[in-house]
Order: C-alpha cells, then structure tokens, then sequence
C-alpha cells in the first residue's frame, strides 16, 4: 500500500479474525493480533506473521471489561502505533431458550460481542479524527439484521453492534473516518462447532452431514463462507474506493437475510 494502516483486529488468535490479520498482513498493513490463548501459541502466532513486511504485536487482553479494553489499546500503541483501523471481531456464542439463559452468559456476550467494541472505538477514535482518516469495522451477524431461536443474548448484542455502528459513522463523518458492520451469515470457524456437533448427537448424522443441514436451513446458498471471504471485504472497506460506504450493515450470508 502507499502507507501502511495500522491496523486491530480482536480476537485474531482464531477463526475469522485470524483470516483477516492474514488478508492484512499480506497486503503489507502492520497488524495487531488479539485473543485469549496460551504463550505457546500466540509464539507460533508471531512466527507465522513474521514473514510478512509489516510489523506484528499480540495482546491477551480480555476485553470482557473495560479494563482490558483500555489495556489492548495501550499494548497496540506500544507494539505497532496508534491503530488506524479497529476491527472489533472478538465473540462468543451460547445457545439456550431466554426462559433459561444463564444471566453470567448474557453478561459475558453483551460485554464481549458489544461493549468492547464500543469502548475500543471510544479509546481510538480520537487518534483517527486528527489524522483525519480511519476505519472501524464491526464484525456483527445476520443475527444483528433478523433472529433465530436460542440466541437472546447474541442477537441483542448483535443488532446493538448495528445501531452502535450507525452512530459512529455520522459522528465521525465530518473527518474520513467509516464505521461499517459486516454481517456474515455460517462461516466454517470453531464458534459453530457445538451447533454442529448438538445436530450431530441429536439426529445420529456423522458432522459433514450435520454441518450442511445447520448451514441449509437457512442459507439458500447452502455453504458456509470462508474467513478469508470477510477478510478481503474488510480490506475492501479500507481502500479508496470505499470512503463514500460508511453506517452500512452489509451481509455476507449466502441470502439468509434476503428471505
Ligand atoms: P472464534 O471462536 O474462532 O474466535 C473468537 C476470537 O475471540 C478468539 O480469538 C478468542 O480468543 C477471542 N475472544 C473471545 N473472548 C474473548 C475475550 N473475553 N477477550 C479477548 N478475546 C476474546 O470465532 P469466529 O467464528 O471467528 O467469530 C469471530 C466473530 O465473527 C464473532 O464476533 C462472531 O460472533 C462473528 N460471526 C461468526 C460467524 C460464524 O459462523 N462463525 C457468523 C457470524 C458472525
């Protein structure tokens, strides 16, 4: 790129926020990986980067309170430079009826899938409103546009992510710095493992099996999307073209939400 973006992407230790830091990474942006996980791997996490020409940090900072929000900014500052695009991707699932969800897993998934990515927006942007340029993306849901049984908590943190992004985007309209949501229907990554497995177990099918009849009931496209798929839309909302697409909630959902 003519200059490198400095870029956070949490919860980049796994799944599809891993595939973004690739994307990233390969296009010669510095990247900050983020995640809960042992020394052991966030090492080999660093190694694997370390071929690429941009610089790399990793943070273990848990972003469930505002505490660990605070601290993976400071430790992102430190290792690569004031961030000039936030991806707020770290989430968790758990699946249960609301006349039976756990009040400590609805505060864990509304302080991860929601809070963080406003306090990590609210740490960063005024670095981004005197350059005059950023990016923030939201790694939101389908569940952030409709619903499924199961998913109380998931869901309201979701469609929170959405109204959080709208605002973000008018406010900070005035200085070249977007906020837009990416709303990715089944992505193949370890969070829809126990959905798999649950079909698996109840409807005795082997997990190839179970993986396309979760993935079909909803997607007319009835395949999962690849991480990298929302990586390279990610770098696409960070390039020229698309400074005029900001407060868009934008599906990758194989026609989930288009029924
Ligand atoms: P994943 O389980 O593979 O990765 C989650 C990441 O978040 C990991 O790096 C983990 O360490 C980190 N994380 C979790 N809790 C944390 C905490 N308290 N502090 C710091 N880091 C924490 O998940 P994924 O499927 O790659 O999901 C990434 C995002 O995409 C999530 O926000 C998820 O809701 C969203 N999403 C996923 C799918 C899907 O089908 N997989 C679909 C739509 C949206």
């Amino acid at each position: 790129p003519n200059q490198p973006h400095t870029v956070l992407i949490t919860g980049s230790t796994s799944g599809i926020g891993l595939a973004i830091a690739h994307c990233f990474a390969r296009a010669g942006h510095h990247v900050m990986l983020h995640g809960l996980t042992d020394a052991d791997t966030s090492q080999a996490l660093l190694a694997e980067f370390s071929g690429y020409s941009g610089r790399t940090g990793f943070s273990d900072a848990d972003i469930s309170s505002e505490a660990g929000c605070a601290q993976l900014v400071s430790e992102t500052r430190e290792a690569i430079g004031n961030p000039s695009v936030l991806i707020n991707n770290a989430g968790i699932q758990f699946t249960a009826p609301a006349h039976d969800f756990p009040a400590e897993k609805w505060h864990q998934i509304l302080a991860i899938n929601l809070s963080a990515g406003f306090f990590l927006a609210r740490d960063v942007l005024p670095a981004m409103r005197s350059a005059n340029w950023g990016r923030i993306i939201n790694i939101a849901s389908v569940h952030g546009l409709v619903a499924s049984e199961n998913k109380a908590a998931y869901c309201a943190a979701k469609h929170g992510l959405v109204g959080l992004t709208k605002v973000l985007a008018l406010e900070n309209a005035d200085c070249n710095v977007t906020a837009n949501a990416i709303c990715p229907g089944w992505v193949e990554t370890p969070l829809i493992q126990p959905q798999i497995e649950a079909i698996a177990r109840e409807q005795q099918l082997d997990m190839d099996t179970a993986r396309a009849q979760l993935v079909g009931a909803k997607q007319p496209v009835a395949k999962a999307t690849s991480p990298e798929a929302i990586g390279e839309l990610a770098l696409y909302l960070c390039g020229n073209f698309a400074s005029t697409i900001t407060g868009a909630s934008l599906p990758v959902d194989g026609g989930w939400t288009a029924q």
